[in-house]
Order: C-alpha cells, then sequence, then structure tokens
C-alpha cells in the first residue's frame, strides 16, 4: 500500500469553549477523492481549514507528507503547506483578468513560464479562450473553473475544496463535480471537499467521512454507506427508507410485519432482541399476485421512476421506487414483494 499523504489523528477543534470536532482520525491516500459530509454546523469546514493550517487543532495531530504540521501546540502557516484551495465564493479578484488570476500563486515565474503554466490549466479546466476575460464576464460555473485553475497551477499536492458548488444551480452543480472529479483523476491529483449534499459527494468521492454531532460517523464508499450504515445517524441521513419493527430470530434473520427477512450480515444480539429494521426504496418491488399488501398513500413522479409512500395493512409505512410505467393511483391497494440484498437493524 503506498503512504499516506495526509492523515489525522485524533484531532480536536474548538472555538473558545465550543468543541467544533473531536477525537476525528482518517488517513488520505495519494490520488484519493474524499468528500466531508454532513449536516450544517457539525464540523466539516473546521476540519478543513484545520488541514489548510487555518485554524489550530486544540488536541491530535495532523501529519501532511510524513510531518506534523498541526499539533496542541504548533500550527504550520497554510503557505507552507503546499495545498491548493476552492471556496464556495470563488474568491476572484475581481479587478484582475483570468490570466491574472490564475497566475496568482506563481506570479514570482517568468511571464513566459507563467503563460505556458497558465495555458495548461485554463486548456485542463476547458477555458482557454477566456484568458483575457474578468471574473464578471464569467458565469458562476466558469468563474468556479477558474478558481480550480489557479488552485491547480501550483501543483498543489493536495487541493480542498469548500462547497465549491453550493452557489451553482443544481444541474450545473451535477455537472461540474463530476468534471472535478474527472480533472482530479486525470491529473493525478488528492483531493478533500466539504459537502452537504449527498448527490454531490456520491458524485465525486471515492470515500465519505460522514460528520455529525462534531465526530466522524463512518468513512466509507458511498454504496457501503447506502447499503451498510453502521448507526441510526447515518441510515436516516443517506439515503431514503423506512423503519420496520422486528425482532431477531437468528444472527442473521428477524422477523417482521412483512415476514421473516434474511441478509448477509449477522448481529450477535439475544435471540427476540427487539430491533428496527431498514428497508430502502429498492428493496421493495411491485408483484401483482403477492400476498403482500400495501395501500398507496403518497406518489412523487421523478421520471425515471416514482416514489411510493406505503401503507402496509399490517401498520407499518414502506417507501418504494417503481420504475414509472407502475403507476398506481392514490389509495390503491398493491402488491408487494422483497428483494433485500442486506439486512440493516439496530437495536432498539
Ligand atoms: P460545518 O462546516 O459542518 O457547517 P463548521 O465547521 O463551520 O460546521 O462549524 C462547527 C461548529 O463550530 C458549529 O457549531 C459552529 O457554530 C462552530 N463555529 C464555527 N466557526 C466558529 C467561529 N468562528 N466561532 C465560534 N464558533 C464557530
Amino acid at each position: 500500500m503506498s503512504v499516506r499523504l495526509l492523515e489525522l489523528k485524533n484531532i480536536e477543534c474548538r472555538y473558545g469553549s465550543t468543541i467544533a470536532v473531536k477525537d476525528l482520525s482518517f488517513r488520505v491516500y495519494p490520488g484519493d477523492l474524499i468528500c466531508l459530509l454532513g449536516p450544517s454546523g457539525c464540523g466539516k469546514s473546521t476540519v478543513l481549514r484545520a488541514i489548510a493550517g487555518l485554524e489550530p487543532i486544540y488536541n491530535g495531530q495532523i501529519i501532511l507528507d510524513q510531518k506534523i504540521v498541526s499539533s496542541a501546540s504548533t500550527t504550520l502557516a497554510p503557505e507552507k503547506r503546499g495545498l491548493g484551495m476552492v471556496f464556495q465564493d470563488y474568491a476572484l479578484f475581481p479587478h484582475m483578468n483570468i490570466e491574472k488570476n490564475v497566475c496568482f500563486g506563481v506570479r514570482h515565474l517568468s511571464a513566459k513560464e507563467q503563460k505556458r503554466l497558465c495555458d495548461e490549466m485554463l486548456g485542463i479546466v476547458g477555458l482557454g479562450d477566456y484568458r483575457q476575460r474578468y471574473p464578471h464576464e464569467l458565469s458562476g460555473g466558469q468563474q468556479q473553473r477558474v478558481a480550480l485553475a489557479r488552485a491547480l497551477i501550483v501543483k498543489p499536492k493536495l487541493i480542498l475544496m469548500d462547497e465549491p458548488f453550493s452557489n451553482l444551480d443544481i444541474d450545473l452543480r451535477e455537472r461540474l463535480s463530476l468534471e472535478v472529479r474527472e480533472i482530479l483523476k486525470d491529473q493525478g491529483l488528492t483531493g478533500i471537499m466539504v459537502t452537504h449534499d449527498q448527490s454531490e459527494a456520491f458524485a465525486v468521492a471515492d470515500k465519505i467521512a460522514v460528520l455529525y454531532d462534531h465526530t466522524l460517523q463512518q468513512w466509507d464508499t458511498a454504496y457501503n454507506l447506502y447499503h451498510g450504515p453502521i448507526n441510526r445517524f447515518v441510515a436516516d441521513f443517506i439515503g431514503q427508507g423506512e423503519f420496520l419493527k422486528g425482532r431477531l430470530l437468528k444472527p442473521d434473520t428477524v422477523e417482521t410485519e412483512i415476514g421473516i427477512l434474511s441478509g448477509d450480515r449477522a448481529y450477535d444480539w439475544p435471540v427476540d432482541t427487539a430491533v428496527d429494521v431498514l428497508i430502502r426504496p429498492d428493496d421493495i418491488v411491485p408483484q401483482a399476485d403477492s400476498a403482500l399488501k400495501a395501500e398507496v398513500k403518497y406518489k412523487s413522479f421523478k421520471g425515471s421512476e416514482i416514489f411510493y409512500q406505503l401503507q402496509l395493512t399490517t401498520g407499518g409505512k414502506l417507501l418504494a421506487a417503481f420504475p414509472s410505467h407502475f403507476d398506481f393511483y392514490l389509495g390503491e391497494i398493491i402488491g408487494i414483494d422483497l428483494d433485500i440484498h442486506h439486512l440493516i437493524a439496530f437495536k432498539r
């Protein structure tokens, strides 16, 4: 395994007596794209700012390239860390044209070298024709690409992005997050991005750090966060679903009102333990002749699929996502079947 580029070891950050981040640890390897994901106020920006050297840490260590850059007693200055940063408000210099903005970090180099690098960076972000324009002559998405080019020009060992697309409309946000992923992957760069938007995290990240209540809840791939959340917070926060009451029959089997469910996970709780079982919308399929019936309480057309809120005749609720040609009406009693691959249960 390659040598880690960045390691956070049990870091704690405070603002006065307010704890913003506690006991947080993770490792980032070269080429990784990481997202810090969580609700507002959970500490994401503070973690990013601590990595950048913009916030001191109260406890623990930040190790960059095998060197301690932050600890309770030291904070290496941001400009000495060799990092690139992109923030949500673009922060371009309004009175400088795009070329000058992009070259800001290399303005000590010769004019010829600056031009060469600027051409290369604007080429990477697809804005080769815009070097003479001013920021106000560019769209939000273009400005954010300039901000990225400006961060990339110093060839940072790590690029930090704080909600870089949150000022953009949703279509552009999705497109740009994929573009940025491609650019960073092509360049073999390592990046950490803060977002509160899970679809953005899913689009960009190799690994996602889910933060809540100032601590790391789970560090995993998007797939595993969705199919294997380790606690109720992650289960609720990532994706959609409903909990059904159940009891454990065997380590990998529970009994619920929709029948006996088995999965690939084993829980070492005693038999008969009361549990809540997470059922995702994609765990349910329409099946006209099924004995399991539910009433359509609400529907929301999404284009390729329709989201249904279902009420079981036995009392529980389910969410389902069916291909949109299954167009049931409100109040209709429909047959459903289960297609559960992952049994996710939490002790009640
Ligand atoms: P996020 O990025 O997840 O929204 P932040 O890292 O900005 O969260 O904030 C984490 C916690 O620290 C919050 O409770 C916030 O109110 C607090 N906080 C952030 N910045 C400051 C500050 N400059 N002074 C005091 N408290 C702060």
